[in-house]
């Protein structure tokens, strides 16, 4: 299974966590899955650099697919990022999209205003993922709107730049969330996975894993899933479709610890 060319390869990540990292109390279900060792982090920005790969963000609109490029995204804001991953990337010379959560900014475990500022300064994009990390899809149209319009501009006022990008909490999209969320002004809007239904473009991303090799890295890079991946990656999407948040939620921790 490989990305659709149309785009370029995006990589998710969520918390950047060393063995003396505190983590947020209100952590989602299953978050500590997609911590990635500060160490391995570090050597995966260290291999694009060597391989003189081009990381982006984007400045208007969505991206042109190019050769060699590749796209950093950083779900839910917790501190570690700013902590860990920051200068990593400040280091390397990456830029990369930073999506926070607005009700959470500022509570214990996740970056306040003064970090994202420092973020901004420091060439990194901060995208909204929404004002509660709601399940969209659940809501109504009118709370959608809510959590779509109000994050935006809770996070412009108190940042004073324009927020372009939008990640979808927890990967749950259809047509209707991704319409909503370029009517409210929203440039680029990230998905995890994308629903065959899905007709409006978006871009997609990978999840990068704890457990990951250098080599898993690098396959991800071109694109390329190993067989085993994909067979559970397949499990979880039906899941999510048949049983929906609940239950998938514990489907996919069960998967994913194999
Ligand atoms: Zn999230």
């Amino acid at each position: 299974m490989s990305q659709p060319s149309k785009q370029p390869i995006v990589l998710m990540y969520h918390g950047i966590v060393s063995e003396w990292t505190a983590l947020p109390k209100t952590r989602e279900v299953g978050a500590d899955l997609y911590d990635v060792p500060t160490v391995h982090f570090m050597e995966q920005m260290e291999w694009l650099k060597a391989n003189q790969y081009r990381v982006k963000i984007f400045e208007d609109g969505m991206p042109a697919p190019g050769e060699h490029e590749v796209v950093l995204t950083f779900d839910d804001g917790e501190m570690n990022n700013y902590d860990q991953a920051l200068p990593v990337l400040k280091k390397c010379g990456f830029p990369a999209y930073f999506f926070a959560i607005a009700k959470r900014v500022g509570e214990r475990g996740y970056m306040g205003w003064d970090e994202l500022r420092a973020m901004h300064k420091a060439g990194m994009a901060i995208g909204s993922h929404g004002f509660s990390h709601e399940i969209l899809t659940n809501l109504l149209d009118s709370q959608v709107e809510e959590e779509l319009r109000a994050s935006k501009r809770y996070l412009e006022r108190n940042l004073n730049i324009p927020i372009d990008a939008f990640s979808v909490p927890r990967g749950f999209c259809n047509n209707r969330i991704i319409r909503m969320a370029y009517d409210a002004g929203y440039k680029q809007v990230f998905i995890t996975d994308h629903p065959r239904a899905l007709r409006i473009e978006c871009l997609s991303r990978i999840a990068v894993k704890p457990n990951w090799s250098l080599e898993r890295f690098e396959l991800a890079l071109i694109g390329e899933v190993p067989i085993m991946e994909q067979i559970k990656s397949w499990s979880i999407r039906i899941a999510k479709r048949v049983f929906g948040s609940n239950i998938y939620d514990w489907i996919r921790k069960m998967l994913l610890k194999i």
